[in-house]
């Protein structure tokens, strides 16, 4: 798709942030580009409008920028997946390991039904660990994952193993 050029050239890359020798892929220089982040969205909402999705999953932070506009786009639900202590009702969690140490995820109870079909969103998968996470969530209370959805992969990084058989799904690969 032609549009994806256009996406992809909007995507800043930072040297050494927030460690020596990562290089990150900064997004919010899509977001200052309406054309590339309108394309964004329409993409994903043309792939998923109509897979029968009523629930958009979206990992904090940055799921949280395009999850809402494809969720409201395709009629489904919100769902943020969120940091420890962030939601204020009944969660479950779901911890994943870093590269040092460990992390964790919730989501509310309630939120999410047995008869929901997902879509999980975030901006970039690297191990696929965040994912992993995320999808573990939605399964566990006996949701179909249909997929994830990331603006950004690295494919060195393997992280689509980690996901097994659940398709993911990116626009732009980075190297
Ligand atoms: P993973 O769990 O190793 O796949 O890492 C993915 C998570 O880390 C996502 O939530 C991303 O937002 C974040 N992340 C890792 N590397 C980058 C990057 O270069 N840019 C933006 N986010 C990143």
């Amino acid at each position: 798709d032609a549009r994806v050029a256009g996406i992809a050239a909007s995507i800043r890359v930072i040297p050494d942030f927030p460690k020596p020798g990562i290089m990150f892929q900064d997004i919010t220089t899509l977001l200052l580009d309406p054309n590339a982040f309108r394309d964004t969205i329409d993409l994903f909402v043309e792939r998923y409008k109509d897979q029968g999705i009523t629930v958009v999953a979206g990992v904090e932070a940055r799921g949280f920028i395009f999850g809402p506009p494809i969720a409201l786009a395709i009629g489904a639900k919100f769902v943020p997946l969120r940091k420890p202590k962030k939601l204020p009702g009944e969660v479950i969690s779901e911890e994943y390991s870093l590269e040092y140490g460990t992390d964790k995820i919730e989501m509310h109870v309630g939120a999410v039904e047995a008869s929901d079909r997902a879509l999980v969103v975030d901006d970039l998968i690297a191990t696929g660990g965040t994912l992993c996470a995320a999808v573990k969530l939605l399964e566990r209370v006996g949701a179909k994952v249909v997929e994830c959805a990331c603006v950004i992969e690295l494919p060195e990084l393997k992280g689509r193993d980690k996901l097994g058989d659940r398709p993911v799904f990116v626009l732009v690969k980075a190297d």
